[in-house]
């Protein structure tokens, strides 16, 4: 097989050398030839169409049209706002083509009167349409020209590209040059049976098909059989792998149900389990029952009780004589955790405590000490917990809460604190769409709270513009009057930190003139603080000295204080979906009416209004989650991005789910047959598992 041909360096490409190379790696991740080769086009504009000028109007991207040209004049007197506009005429009217750069070199390259090509997007400028920088080619020259395109191939490019003439043109030209030299070395990565049951074109056919598509059927056809792969291959990778741990790696045997878990149940237990929260019990129980390592991912919307089945699952391995451990994203939400548990725990015996980054030494060497001797039960922290120093003397089970927020080497290396690896359980309120759970969580069991407890009023959601706020002052003084709490979220995001943090203390400041003390009190958190003085504000405010928290997203994860039930979100347009329904998901947590109101400028972009749009007519989450897919892409669900299984390079998890489902459900069937791919005929899959493996530029796997 002629892997080294794909694996060549890019700069080793006729038109790439040293300087477009370092480009190509560094703003799209082209190292290869293989690179480039999957470098797929994210348009394709019909050039077999003509139409005529009198036909363009405002739906039209690009168009191809056919002309003499009639004038051509250079307009403006200093150089800055000089441009060439030449007339364009055919049978039904003239257009305009406008040029702003290279006037002297397009001037005189063109000829009056003679017939030429035009390609290019149309603008509504003044009244009529003009195409400014078309692509222009003599009518002559284009009939004579050997490739005549039918289709043309768009690619994405970015400025810094364009700047060195990698447009999706220039980019367009490199790739037919490799396809050129690829003909008839591209290997069939697919098993006979597999292309003929699925009636696929070769990979050798679908490659120059994607970029040179013949017509627009075998256009499709390429699609069809690239996306296929793209997923099969994944899948075969992630099952394999969750097969073969399955087989191969021991995991604790958690035999007992005992006295803490029952005298916690009879006992403590301040509420009826829902019956969701039942089932993902027993559902946990079996797996750690069962003498394998358990996986489990534990989906279910915000406020629906996974902490408690957490604790649940930690006093099981607690029965068992095992130690166990629980991460949260951030401090605040290992300070909230390490509360409730303890006090849900109030007259039981267990040692617990709680590392972070503001532990003191003294107080973290006593924790390191007792979890090597076994004195300390569960240990409670942030990121704090994978240091290397953190050692167990019997780790039998590990929870991830808010998952999403951690990367996957962060995961791994919790497995690794004990020769047989603990039970996982990874906690997610960021609802998944199924689809996309199957895809990357393939190497995961997945289970679902899909009830909320009881009782629960479901948040009423209300969008106000910034010409409104005084009305939002009046309804939370009502509030407030009869004993809510109310929090205020102001964005924050990395870029212009600087920017929010004056936003937040302008915001701050006026909240606390309208809300002044004695009648008010107001608390404030944001990243910038010290540790030590968040916790002091949080404390405040749920306590009920405060009436208003106002905070950055560092409120977002799984924080849970139920009085506070106005969740007030300032510049809601510049929030993704997600992070919005997160944020709402803080209140609503008691037996009060809850409300969530999304401020936000008066006039708002298509896309935020879309997403205002849907806050207000739901609060399912699985909804919510879907549509953000849709706006937005499979990137929206942050840790996943970092597992980097989602860098799909054509297949589109919402529009793609049959070709998804039908991809798994082969993949399993293969590897039942013979997990190690020997057979002869699977001999093209496992070489190209072992060649995507060793060129891992993009994807790897979940543990
Ligand atoms: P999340 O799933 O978002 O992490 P939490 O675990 O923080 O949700 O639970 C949200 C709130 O619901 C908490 O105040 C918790 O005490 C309460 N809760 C959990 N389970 C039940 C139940 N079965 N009945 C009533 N309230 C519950
Ligand atoms: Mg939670």
């Amino acid at each position: 097989m002629s892997t080294a041909f794909f694996e060549t360096p890019i700069e080793y490409l006729k038109g790439v050398g040293p300087k477009r190379a370092d480009l190509l790696k560094k703003e799209l991740k082209i190292f290869t030839f293989y690179d480039l080769l999957t470098f797929f086009p994210f348009r394709y504009v019909d050039k077999s169409k003509f139409y005529n000028i009198n036909q363009i109007n405002n739906d039209f991207t690009y168009v191809q049209l056919c002309g003499k040209i009639i004038s051509i004049d250079t307009i403006g007197s200093n150089i800055r706002n000089q441009r060439l506009v030449a007339k364009l005429e055919d049978n039904t009217g003239i257009i305009e083509l406008v040029w702003f750069k290279g006037l002297k070199w397009i001037k005189n390259s063109l000829t009056l009167n003679k017939e030429y090509i035009v390609f290019g997007k149309p603008n509504y400028f003044k009244n009529k349409f003009n195409i400014t920088h078309p692509e222009i080619e003599l009518k002559e020259a284009h009939n004579n020209s050997d490739f005549k395109e039918t289709f043309q191939a768009f690619y994405f490019s970015t400025e810094k590209l364009k700047a060195k003439g990698l447009n999706s043109k220039g980019i367009s030209k490199l790739i037919k040059t490799l396809c050129l030299s690829a003909k008839g070395i591209i290997p069939e990565t697919l098993n006979e049976d597999i292309i003929k049951s699925l009636k696929l074109i070769s990979r050798e056919q679908a490659l120059l098909n994607i970029h040179l598509p013949k017509n627009i059927n075998l256009l499709k056809q390429a699609q069809r059989r690239l996306k296929f792969e793209e997923l099969f291959f994944i899948q075969l990778q992630l099952l394999k792998q969750k097969l073969k741990t399955k087989q191969t790696v021991k995991g604790h045997k958690f035999l007992t149900v005992g006295k803490y878990f029952n005298n916690f149940y009879h006992n403590n237990l301040p509420f009826k389990l829902t019956n969701a929260q039942k089932r993902v019990i027993k559902e946990i129980r079996v797996d750690t029952g069962s003498g394998k390592q358990m996986n489990r991912l534990l989906q279910g919307d915000v406020g629906s009780g996974k902490t408690l089945v957490a604790l649940m699952t930690m006093l099981i391995a607690l029965d068992n004589n095992y130690q166990c451990c629980l991460m949260a994203p951030t401090e605040i939400l290992a300070n909230q955790h390490f509360n409730t548990i303890t006090k849900m725990l109030e007259g039981i015996n267990v040692n617990i405590a709680l590392l972070t980054g503001s532990t003191k030494t003294t107080k973290r060497n006593e924790i390191y000490e007792q979890l090597l001797n076994k004195k300390l039960q569960i240990l409670i922290g942030t990121h704090a917990l994978i240091e290397d120093k953190v050692k167990f003397n019997n780790l039998g089970l590990v929870v991830i809460d808010e998952q999403h927020k951690f990367g996957v080497a962060q995961r791994a290396k919790l497995w690794e604190k004990n020769n047989i690896p603990p039970h996982v359980l990874v906690m997610t309120a960021t609802p998944i769409p199924r689809t996309l759970a199957m895809t990357i969580y393939s190497d995961l069991d997945i289970s679902v709270i899909d009830d909320l407890p009881p009782g629960r009023k479901s948040i009423k959601t209300y969008h106000f513009k910034d010409s409104d706020r005084l009305k939002v002052f009046g309804f939370m003084k009502r509030q407030i009057l009869k004993g809510q709490q109310i929090y205020i979220v102001f964005p924050l995001i990395e870029e212009s930190e600087k920017l929010d943090l004056k936003d937040l203390m302008d915001g701050y400041e006026s909240i606390v003139r309208e809300f002044p003390l004695p009648e008010y009190a107001v608390s404030i958190v944001h990243g910038r603080m010290k540790n030590q003085d968040k916790n002091f504000e949080m404390q405040r405010f749920i306590k009920g000295e405060t009436q208003i928290m106002v905070a950055t997203t560092v409120i977002e994860v799984g924080v849970d204080i139920p009085k506070a039930s106005v969740m007030i979100i300032e510049n809601a347009e510049r929030f993704g979906l997600s992070q919005l329904h997160q944020l709402r998901g803080r209140v609503g947590r008691g037996a009060d009416q809850a409300y969530c109101i999304l401020m936000t400028k008066d006039k708002l972009s298509e896309d935020a209004a879309k997403r205002i749009k849907i806050m207000t007519s739901t609060n399912d989450g699985f909804i919510i989650a879907k549509a953000d897919l849709e706006l937005r892409g499979p990137g929206v669900f942050n840790g996943t991005q970092q597992s980097g299984v989602l860098n799909l390079k054509i297949a589109d998890i919402v529009k793609d789910e049959k070709i998804l489902i039908y991809s798994k459900k082969l993949a399993l069937e293969i590897l039942n047959d013979d997990i190690e791919l020997h057979k002869p005929k699977y001999r093209p899959l496992a070489e190209h598992l072992a060649f995507i493996n060793k060129n891992k530029t993009n994807w790897s796997v979940i543990s």
